[in-house]
């Protein structure tokens, strides 16, 4: 059965680069009729917060990407303690005493001789009397001691893979003061719980040959892995330092639609082409991981907006009945309200604006030149309340008053009563009017 699993640290809020993560391990998941997990990787008690975690759930619920079953690593601490034991019982797991300082000089120091930067195992080569004395001095960190082969798997998306582990440091698998890091809790949960594909970003390629080998070490089967390119902005900058402001919360405040972010998500990157679909079932069936390629994957928040617009021309009335309602339109019109304003909106934001709008007026918009015209005709206007007819019998008789026609006569009227160059039909417009135009 496939297992998948999406892996986060509720260390801060979720981005667009992990919900290509997420969705992707969602999609693979459902698409096999399998499982799909939420791990939450809060080994690390200082940087991991419970209002993080809570927000990466309610950030999926938004989009609809459900899960199966949560797991905290935080709860299965004895499960890796056990896995560290058997790691020492194989002879798999030693201990070292270097500070982060003495780590960095042995650093410098190779890469200063063209070596590279590779642990160079010193600490195998203390007696246990050392040990003893370094312990008494400070705690030791715990080491996985790789065969010094190739690591070699066949990625789903990068194809096939193969690492020298001599170019890689033996992995820390246990800190100086005890906290179990990701390496081995991710190891042990992605064995214990039968995960069979991992998927996350490239920088994690280096990490996945460590785990393969320790996987191997505990008895278990490696899964499949599949390593998504990063995001760059639009121009192919890096988006690291960009990525705050695309969190998944303040695209949803900026009024992006769901399926209009998991649409372009399921695509961007891919062989296939980005379209709008109407629910997550389509983008499951469409969806395959061996079409993503390795290259960086550019994203640009731009492309979301009209996504989202051609979403929202496309929900019937029952879909957002409430919320025009809340905005205070009367029942008897509301209907006809979002036919006449779902096709002028990019986001569901918009809508306030054009009910402000019919209920109140706008700010005239009058050009010099068009100011006696204007006038002319504000003199002609039909009485209110406003019908369908209004708009055609108004133009009407101020053509024949003025001999205007076409653009010149009906654009300095648009202007001059919703105070926009762009809109719905002016004959819808007129018939919303709540009140008669000013100048
Ligand atoms: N917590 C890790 C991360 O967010 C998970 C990586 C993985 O999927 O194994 O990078």
């Amino acid at each position: 059965m496939t297992v998948t699993r999406f892996a986060p640290s509720p260390t801060g809020y979720l981005h667009v680069g992990n919900l290509r993560t997420a969705l992707f391990n969602y999609l693979i998941a459902r698409k096999a009729g399998g499982t799909f997990i939420l791990r939450l990787d809060d080994t690390d008690p200082e940087r991991s917060r419970q209002e993080y975690a809570d927000a990466i759930q309610e950030d999926l619920e938004w989009l609809g990407l459900t899960w199966d079953r949560v797991e905290r690593q935080s709860e299965r601490l004895d499960r890796y303690a056990a896995a560290a034991d058997a790691l020492r019982g194989a002879g798999r797991f030693y201990e070292c005493f270097e500070t982060p300082t003495e780590l960095d000089l042995k650093r410098k120091k190779q890469l200063n001789m063209g070596k590279p930067p590779v642990y160079d195992r010193s600490a195998l080569k203390l007696s246990e009397a050392d040990r003893e004395a370094l312990r008494a001095e400070r705690p030791g960190h715990w080491r996985f001691l790789l065969d010094q082969e190739r690591i070699e798997w066949d990625d789903l998306i990068l194809g096939p893979q193969s690492i020298d582990a001599a170019s890689v440091s033996d992995p820390v698998l246990i800190r100086g003061d005890g906290q179990v890091l990701y390496t081995l809790a991710s190891v042990v949960d992605d064995t214990e719980m039968r995960v069979t594909h991992v998927v996350r970003g490239s920088d994690h390629v280096t990490n996945t040959a460590t785990q393969i080998q320790i996987m191997q070490a505990l008895g278990g089967t490696p899964p499949s892995f599949a390593h998504h390119s990063l995001l760059t902005g639009a121009q192919g900058e890096a988006l690291s330092k960009r990525l705050g402001t695309l969190s998944l919360r303040d695209l949803r405040a900026r009024g992006v639609e769901p399926m209009a972010l998991l649409s372009l998500m399921a695509r961007l990157g891919s062989a296939d082409p980005v379209e709008l679909r109407g629910s997550l079932d389509e983008l499951i069936e469409g969806f395959d991981i061996t079409r993503f390629g390795a290259a960086p994957t550019k994203f640009d928040e731009a492309d979301l907006y009209p996504l989202t617009a051609r979403h929202l021309h496309a929900l019937p009335f029952d879909a957002v009945r409430d919320e025009i309602a809340a905005l205070g339109v009367p029942d008897d019109i509301a209907p006809r309200f979002w036919e006449v304003v779902r096709e002028n909106i990019t986001v569901r934001a918009d809508m306030a604006g054009w009910w402000t709008l019919f209920r109140d007026g706008a700010q005239a918009v009058v050009a010099d030149e068009d100011r006696a015209f204007v006038a002319q005709a504000f003199d002609l206007m039909p009485a209110f309340p406003f019908d369908d007819t209004s708009w055609g019998a108004w133009t009407s008789a101020v053509k024949e008053a003025t001999g205007r026609k076409g653009k010149q006569l009906f654009m300095p009227l648009r202007l001059a009563v919703t105070g926009r160059e762009r809109g719905p039909e002016m004959a819808d417009v007129m018939a919303l009017l709540q009140k008669p135009p000013r100048l």
